[in-house]
């Protein structure tokens, strides 16, 4: 019988649980500080988007501004389909959305939380310790393992406590170098600009473009000298939605801040300026009677309409057949490329967090260290992280179910 201590009761521990009890002499030991699986519920904000449907595992793996070549062995083995092969199976039925994000038929995390608790409960050699581990040592070929109430030996570990527990800490008391840790995919401060009286207002599928240099020639510097693409929203803080979700990811590592904004041109109407300006001109042409304002605002929402005559100090009620050239001319600008200042990110909000235990020092295979033996990871808690629309979910099923396989075979 082989003793193996989970640290961490999220959904890649609880995963790897499972797998590594089915049908084996292992006795699994889940550990947690809190209340396994707590972290599922606010997940798709508590529809649980658990996975995404790109079905070709390197299409898949694209997703990861850290991780991506890493997981080509995970997803090969474990991926969207056998996600959601598996879910079926534990009596989770799912449905994909127009956007590609997949959740639950009954749009409730709460009933993914149940499924696999199921899971946990009805295999005899999985128990559940509410305890915080504090301090992992290896005397010999055992682990040692420091709980805030008791001391415990184990034959082997898995560490899967997530991107904000103390699981990095606890491996770089093993050896273990760790990727400097940082919040990624999280909503934007503008506290310079204030666009409180937008707040709520959402725009679909508009493209954005990120002004920086960066010494470091790296995936998520490579992702922002392309344009950024997606959903977009402004909230009482700033902005938000999956663009501004992916630009936070792709510039986890710059420094920005008040003094050192970050400069981001957001294309509103995803034309360019001479396509944009045609058509305004066209509309102007068409209604010279209207107030410009209201011509502006059958391209864009009323209220951003109204934003761009502001911050331009142009008078909204001006006939669109009395519009100064100029004064058009400045305005197409702006709405194809509105300069937007982010001065920092919401801190403590994120949705993810990017750095972790060095992928180096981990076998993709097995994801067992290559450092010290019978000591395995899994989920955040390793350096990767995804963008926005499952994939975060969608490491921890993977990784999860590659750690609990390895360790049911050994
Ligand atoms: C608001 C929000 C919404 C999200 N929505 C989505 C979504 O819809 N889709 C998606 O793909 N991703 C989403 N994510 C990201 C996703 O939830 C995480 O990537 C995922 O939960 C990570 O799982 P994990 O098992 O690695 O770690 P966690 O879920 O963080 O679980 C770690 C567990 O370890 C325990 N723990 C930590 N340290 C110790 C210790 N020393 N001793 C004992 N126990 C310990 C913690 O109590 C916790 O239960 C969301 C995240 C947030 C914050």
């Amino acid at each position: 019988m082989t003793k193996i201590a989970i640290i961490g009761g999220g959904p890649a521990g609880v995963m790897c649980a499972i797998f590594a009890a089915k049908n084996s002499e292992n006795k699994v030991f889940i550990f947690d500080k809190n209340i396994i699986l707590n972290t599922l519920l606010p997940t798709g904000g508590g529809r649980c988007n658990l996975a995404n449907a790109i079905f070709d595992y390197k299409e898949l793996a694209k997703n990861y501004p850290a991780g991506e070549k890493f997981l080509y062995s995970i997803f090969s083995k474990f991926a969207t389909k056998e996600t959601l092969d598996f879910f079926e199976q534990i009596g989770v039925k799912t449905y994909t959305q127009d956007d590609g994000r997949i959740f639950p038929t009954t749009n409730s995390s709460k009933d993914v939380k149940i499924a696999l608790l199921e899971q946990i409960n009805k295999q005899k050699n999985i128990k559940k310790i509410f305890e915080n581990v504090l301090e992992i040592k290896k005397i010999d070929n055992l682990f040692e393992l420091k709980t805030n109430k008791n001391s415990y030996q184990f034959d082997k570990i898995v560490i899967s406590t997530g991107g904000r527990g103390t699981g990095q800490k606890l491996a770089k008391n093993l050896g273990h170098n760790i990727i400097e840790l940082k919040p990624a995919l999280s909503s934007l401060i503008t506290k310079e600009q204030n666009f409180s009286s937008l707040s709520g207002l959402s725009l679909k599928k508009i493209t954005a473009k990120v002004d920086i240099e960066s010494k470091e020639k790296n995936k998520r510097y490579e992702c922002l000298k392309k344009p950024v693409k997606g959903d977009f929203l402004f909230t009482h803080k700033g902005i938000s939605g999956p663009i501004v979700y992916k630009i936070s990811s792709y510039c986890a590592y710059l420094n920005f801040d008040k003094n050192n904004p970050l400069k981001i041109s957001f294309n509103f109407v995803n034309k360019n300026f001479e396509q944009f300006d045609t058509e305004f001109l066209s509309e102007l042409k068409t209604y010279p009677q209207k107030e410009s304002v209201n011509i502006l605002a059958e391209f864009l929402p009323k209220n951003l309409a109204i934003k761009i005559f502001e911050v331009l100090d142009i008078n909204p009620t001006t006939k669109a057949g009395q519009l100064t050239k100029l004064d058009r001319q400045k305005i197409s600008q702006k709405v194809t490329d509105f300069m937007i200042l982010a001065t920092g990110i919401n801190k403590g909000e994120e949705i993810v967090t990017a750095g972790g235990v060095d992928l180096k020092e981990i076998n993709p295979k097995t994801l067992e260290s290559k450092l010290v033996s019978n000591l395995y990871f899994c989920g955040e808690v390793i350096d990767i992280d995804g963008l926005t629309g499952g994939f975060n979910l969608q490491n921890c099923w993977s990784g999860g179910y590659i750690a609990g396989i390895s360790l049911q075979n050994n």
